[in-house]
């Protein structure tokens, strides 16, 4: 780390800004949201301000003279946007007399740089890549943005209001730390986040033994509940913001097999990761052992997420799992997420339902062919239905069969997907009597069958061994 982020205090001073045009704006914009007065130095003498307006404390002050011998006692920070060849005089000039300068777009000039920021009031984020890369830093931004629930911002007033009160009725550090914690995380910190501000307040005010309260929190482990989150397909950036959180939250994470290692690295750094996932063929190790873990953890007092590929109540077992949280007395939530139907029919354009066309949507597992053979298939005939058969590769021959020994005609479009929304997502299309081939071309699992009409609206030409970059530009450019 080159830069480090620190927070200027702009009602110390002026901030001097030398530049024109759009450049000049952009700052005049930021500077003005943040507060700042602003004295301005337009080099081409044009005091355009283009609808920026100061609110709040802010000014904009347009300056006469020359910026180069202009006087700099009230100045707290310089910066040049649009100032041309002028920036590296005026760089210098702050620099002798001890100021913070930016040179717009000229690390060489500059002593600070201007961070991508996330602003909620009183919270504010701050991302730089040390000028490497403003996309990069603004990508961040963005992650945090979609992150960070609406409220935060008055999360942190709101506790900033109390602060001095509970510092005085709490003396004692850890057990201060431990009650905001539990304020934050809490009842009172949902209210917050709910906008409903009043009943926190109120809430807080009828905590009279702090005391007692921060007592009973040193006093033992609470229990904290389980999260049961859908990863979807592969791709991390289908998480919900709701399972990003969970994530980011999480003190230990039990994972599948179907999770991708991006999606474990959107866990918070020192979150604990535990593999319960089996393979295909191997034993795992049980589910009996899983819901144990998942109870223990809890008891704890860790913050656990179980997290499963797709979505966690779709072939996914989150059905057991809550039973048995259900009957320790666990408190738990669930997390939806994008099942690998839904995945490979965004990713490859299958509409899984059609007006006219489709008009029921089916999805089944064929996890071996015994799974397969309990099927009823006679159920199965309608033209207007597709089937998505998850877990069905081994059982293809016994699907192909069911359906045409139930009618379903040997042309039907059928589609095989596999490792949906990952880099090396494949697929193959094709008939089926052409089953068996088409499960062939496809490799390895994790896969998906679709049946039916629909398919035959697939992406072309994408229905091959996808190159990922290749594809990638090739979905950009369209
Ligand atoms: N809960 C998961 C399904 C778990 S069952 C979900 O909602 O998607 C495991 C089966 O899901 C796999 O055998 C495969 O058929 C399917 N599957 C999961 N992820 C997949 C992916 N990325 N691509 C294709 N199929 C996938």
């Amino acid at each position: 780390m080159r830069y480090l982020p620190i927070f200027l205090d702009l009602q110390r001073g002026v901030v001097m800004l030398v530049g024109e045009g759009d450049p000049v704006r952009t700052k005049l914009r930021l500077l003005a949201a943040a507060g700042a007065r602003v004295r301005w130095y337009a080099t081409d003498g044009v005091y355009e301000l283009g609808g920026i307006a100061a609110e709040g404390g802010a000014s904009i002050e347009p300056a006469t003279g020359d910026p180069l011998t202009a006087e700099l006692t009230d100045v707290i920070a310089v910066v040049c946007a649009g100032a041309g060849d002028v920036g590296p005089a005026i760089s210098a000039r702050a620099t002798a007399a001890g100021l913070p300068v930016n040179v717009m777009d000229d690390l060489e000039h500059s002593s600070f740089i201007f961070p991508a920021i996330v602003d909620r009031g009183d919270l504010v984020v701050a991302v730089g890549t040390g000028g490497a890369s403003p996309v990069v830093a603004r990508r961040v931004r963005e992650r945090i943005e979609a992150m960070l629930p609406a409220r935060t911002g008055e999360l942190a007033s709101f506790v900033g209001r109390w602060r001095k009160t509970f510092h005085d009725l709490i003396p004692d550090f850890a057990q201060r730390r431990r009650f905001w914690e539990r304020v934050v995380d809490g009842p009172i910190g949902a209210l917050v986040l709910n906008g409903r501000s009043d009943e926190a307040e109120a809430a807080l005010r009828d905590i009279r033994e702090p005391s007692e309260f921060a007592g009973a929190l040193a006093s033992g482990q609470t229990e904290r509940s389980v999260t049961l989150v859908g990863a979807g397909p592969g791709d991390a950036d289908l998480l919900t913001v709701k399972a990003l959180r969970a994530l980011q939250d999480a003190d230990v994470v039990f994972h599948d097999e179907l999770v991708t290692p991006e999606i474990l690295d959107r866990a918070r750094r020192d979150a604990k990761r535990v593999p319960v996932g089996r393979r295909v063929g191997q034993a795992g190790i049980g589910q009996e052992t899983i819901n144990r873990l998942l109870i223990e953890a809890a008891k704890a007092g860790q913050r656990a997420v179980r997290l499963k590929g797709g979505d966690p109540f779709v072939f996914g077992r989150g059905g057991e799992e809550v039973e048995a949280l259900r009957a320790a007395g666990v408190a738990y939530s669930v997390i939806p997420g994008i099942t690998a139907a839904l995945g490979a029919a965004a990713q490859f354009e299958v509409p899984l339902a059609f007006r006219h066309e489709a008009l029921r949507v089916t999805f089944l597992t064929a996890h071996n062919a015994q799974d397969a053979e309990a099927v009823d298939w006679s159920t199965l005939a309608d033209v207007k239905a597709t089937i998505v058969v998850y877990m069905g590769l081994a059982a293809g021959p016994v699907v192909q069969a069911g359906l045409l020994a139930a009618g379903r005609a040997p042309h039907t479009p059928v589609g095989v997907f596999a490792r949906v929304t990952r880099p090396d997502a494949a697929s193959a299309i094709g008939t089926l009597d052409q089953l068996t081939d088409l499960v062939e071309k496809v490799g390895s699992p994790p896969a998906i069958l679709i049946i039916g009409d629909v398919v035959a609206h697939a992406a072309p030409g994408r229905h091959r061994q996808l190159d990922q970059f290749a594809s990638y530009f090739q979905v950009a450019a369209e």
